[in-house]
């Protein structure tokens, strides 16, 4: 143990950058990373908004952060693909290697899973942290430690692509613009989607998503987002849509969405059950699929931001200094229109 500087949140509403004590010695299979860039994420900003999400409940102070970039600046026994210099993105979640779930692949959905920021593992908001290095990536030398820390965030996008089962030329309808639905839309597009019909309430988010080539936005406070699809599509309807708001609201008429055997990737996590039209769904053999962060996805996107075909900076909206990082919390919970991603930069 070693006592650090972090960004911990005490309780709800509470946060303090201070010294804690968190385990600094890299054992066997283990590297050590000096931080660079942290995002701020939903659901780090959800836990100092209301100190819980569904069943993990911040019960004592915790680290925030867990989309990050940096270098190595150790390597513990064992470890052959990673050396002192490389610089890396994480992966936030480590599973039993020997679980169920992981042998099945699905190593996201391993119930033992732990998962930086998430009661009571702590996050990455400290200048250094230990981890795996079978859940450390190098970064080629054109992806910054900017684009590093947002391979997080873009898995979840790859992960929805991937679950899409996307063929050349279809068409996908994304419903929001926040940071996921605009990674999930940029993902689908790089996965062969010919358009992605963007939807959301606020312009500013829109008019972020419209920077990329293929991206139809709709404001759903001007427009009928079904009509929209219907003359876009022929009155066939759309063949992927990605929820990606988690609002109560966009269920209620997703149905008016999907042509006949296309499919609804749920991404979006309501705070509660919402409802769903299964006669509608059966009817039009409505496949339906959903998204638990990623598995397999990091090598997948950063060979996609190496490749420079996917460009995920013009999201990151403003980044603030490791001593701002309180600030950074308070500009995410005012959720600003043209704010897509906060970054923090540790050095
Ligand atoms: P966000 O709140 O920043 O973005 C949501 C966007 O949806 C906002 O821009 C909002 O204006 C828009 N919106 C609200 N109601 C709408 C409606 N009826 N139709 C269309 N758009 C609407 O959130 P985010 O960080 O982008 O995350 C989006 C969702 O994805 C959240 O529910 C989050 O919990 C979830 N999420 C899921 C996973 C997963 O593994 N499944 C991972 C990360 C995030
Ligand atoms: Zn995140």
């Amino acid at each position: 143990m070693a006592k650090v500087r972090a960004l911990v949140l005490e309780r709800q509403h509470e946060l303090a950058l201070r010294d804690i004590e968190l385990p600094m010695d890299t054992g066997p299979g283990q590297v050590k990373i000096r931080i660079h860039t942290v995002g701020v994420c939903g659901s780090d900003v959800h836990y100092y908004a209301h100190g819980k999400i569904g069943p993990f409940v911040v019960n004592a102070p915790m680290v925030l952060g867990h989309e990050a970039a940096g270098t190595i600046v150790e390597v513990g026994a064992g470890v052959t693909h990673l050396k002192v210099g490389d610089r890396v993105c994480m992966e936030p979640g480590i599973p039993d290697p020997n679980s169920k779930a992981s042998r099945l692949g699905m190593y996201n959905v391993d119930p033992a899973v732990t998962f930086w920021a998430t009661p009571p593992i702590h996050g990455v908001l400290t200048p250094e942290v230990v981890h795996p290095a079978n859940y450390t990536y190098r970064l080629p030398d054109n992806v910054s430690f900017a684009e590093g820390a947002m391979v997080e965030p873009f898995a979840v996008g790859m992960q929805a692509a991937s679950k899409a089962k996307i063929v050349p030329g279809d068409t996908a309808v994304v419903l929001g613009a926040g940071p996921i639905g605009t990674m999930v839309a940029i993902a689908a597009l790089a996965g062969g989607c010919a358009r992605a019909i963007v939807a959301d309430l606020a312009q500013p988010k829109l008019d972020i998503a419209t920077r990329y080539q293929g991206v139809i936005p709709v404001n759903i406070r001007e427009q009928s987002l079904s009509e929209e699809v219907a003359r876009l599509t022929d009155g066939w309807g759309a063949d992927i849509i990605f929820e990606c708001s988690g609002a109560p609201k966009a269920w209620e008429t997703i149905m008016e969405l999907p042509r006949p055997g296309g499919v609804i990737v749920a991404v979006g996590l309501p705070v509660n059950p919402v409802g769903f039209d299964i006669s509608s769904a059966s009817t039009k053999e409505i496949r339906i699929e959903t998204v638990f962060r990623y598995a397999h996805q990091y090598e997948r996107s950063i060979a996609l931001l190496g490749s420079g075909r996917v460009d995920l900076k013009p999201l990151i909206s403003e980044t603030f200094g490791f001593e701002d990082s309180i600030k950074a919390f308070d500009r995410a919970l005012e959720g600003r229109p043209s704010d897509v991603k906060l970054q923090i930069v540790m050095e």
